[in-house]
């Protein structure tokens, strides 16, 4: 199991929630989506996702990409967005 300390307060961070949905942003256009883990400092709440699958679930080219989008925006504490720079 990977380890990720909190820079700020010294503590490692713990998972908050397994596969969550992690929506890769392009351009400021949902792009990909992953499956990730939410990870939380337990101490100052700062987070971060990490643990992602080997390959997205879904691109933009998938036929139900805009049905899968709208199942996941549908559940609100499910889904990050990630923009990519
Ligand atoms: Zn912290």
């Amino acid at each position: 199991m990977s380890k990720y300390v909190c820079v700020e307060c010294e503590s490692l961070y713990r998972i908050k929630k397994n596969g969550i949905e992690a929506i890769m942003m392009l351009n400021g256009v949902e792009n990909e989506i992953w499956s990730a883990d939410l990870w939380e400092c337990p101490k100052c709440k700062r987070q971060l996702i990490a643990g992602f699958a080997k390959v997205p679930h879904h691109a933009s080219f998938s036929p139900d990409f805009q049905q899968e989008l709208e199942r996941i925006y549908a559940k609100p504490k499910g889904y990050k967005k990630v923009i990519q720079t």
